[in-house]
């Protein structure tokens, strides 16, 4: 596995490779490496003839200082994980390499979508996450691109960015990758008490009833059952919980048949804040 830490060093590497029409398939990601993570890079390496892995904790799209310090760091481990699956490249920059002295965003506007969910809880996120995509594409010019559903809002969000500003890349999606518990892999999960850790798996066992109850009842109900399910849970504290339509990411009130849609979730156990998704059935 080859090792950059500059834009000048992989950009001439990939040069290349692009030179000998090699395509390129590229899973950004912020470290402390997990299955889910693996699971993009195996699929990446299915389609094309190199992998290209970037970790990089970007300081853009924190909106907690404490979260960004706090944020884990394995790169002994990462590093064994990423020769396990044979990724091909990985792009190490420093901050200063990405930001030089101005840490700061770009502006976006990805018609509304960055103002659902997450855009209503994390102020700036989507910009830090639209600078920082957009940063590594022009580095990398990948052929394709690869993220998980598990951040479905940044799916989205990445795939409006590249309409709208015409960029020359295929976004694959990835079904989330799961705990046998069920609790959505995150690098965040490392950082869970053992309380909260089990008390987690509560969160996807909910979602699962979500889907079920999906044919039956009313987006309304379900939101409330879903509060107040919560509610009784001391160990875990609901941020939101909604159910939208996969497109808009707006939430819904009435179902129309030719639609998808999802239930959304964010939650803290304890200090550690979770996200999950599901599809639900539309029929
Ligand atoms: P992160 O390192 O958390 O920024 O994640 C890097 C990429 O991996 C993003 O596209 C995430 O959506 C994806 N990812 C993170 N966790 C999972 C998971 N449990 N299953 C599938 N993809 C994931």
């Amino acid at each position: 596995m080859k090792v950059f830490a500059t834009k000048k060093e992989i950009k001439s590497y990939l040069l290349t490779l692009k030179n000998k029409k090699k395509t390129i398939g590229f899973v950004p990601t912020m470290g402390a490496l997990h299955h889910g993570h693996l699971s993009l890079i195996k699929k990446a390496k299915k389609k094309n003839d190199v992998v290209v892995v970037s970790i990089f904790v970007n300081p853009t799209q924190f909106d907690k200082k404490e979260d960004l310090i706090n944020y884990p760091k394995t790169l002994k481990n990462d590093t064994i994980l990423l020769k396990s699956v044979s990724c091909d490249v990985l792009f190490l920059p420093s901050v200063k390499e990405i930001y030089n002295d101005n840490i700061s965003s770009q502006k976006f506007d990805f018609d509304g979508l960055e103002h659902q969910m997450e855009g209503k809880f994390r102020e700036g996120h989507f910009d830090g996450v639209g600078t920082i995509v957009k940063t590594f594409f022009e580095i990398v010019e990948p052929n394709r691109a690869y993220f998980g559903q598990k951040d479905f809002q940044q799916l989205q969000i990445i795939k409006k960015m590249v309409r709208k500003h015409r960029l020359d890349v295929k976004i694959k999606g990835c079904p989330i990758f799961r705990e046998e518990d069920g609790l959505a892999m995150s690098s965040r999960n490392t950082r869970l008490t053992e309380v909260h850790r089990k008390a987690a798996p509560f969160i996807y066992k909910t979602l699962k009833k979500v889907r079920k109850k999906f044919g039956t009842e009313n987006a309304n109900y379900i939101t409330e059952w879903v509060e107040n399910k919560f509610k009784k849970q001391p160990l875990l504290e609901l941020e939101y919980f909604t159910i939208a339509e996969e497109k808009s990411l707006k939430t819904i009130k009435n179902k129309e048949s030719n639609k998808k849609y999802r239930a959304f979730i964010a939650v803290f156990a304890g200090k550690i804040r979770l996200i999950d998704n599901i599809r639900l059935k539309n029929d």
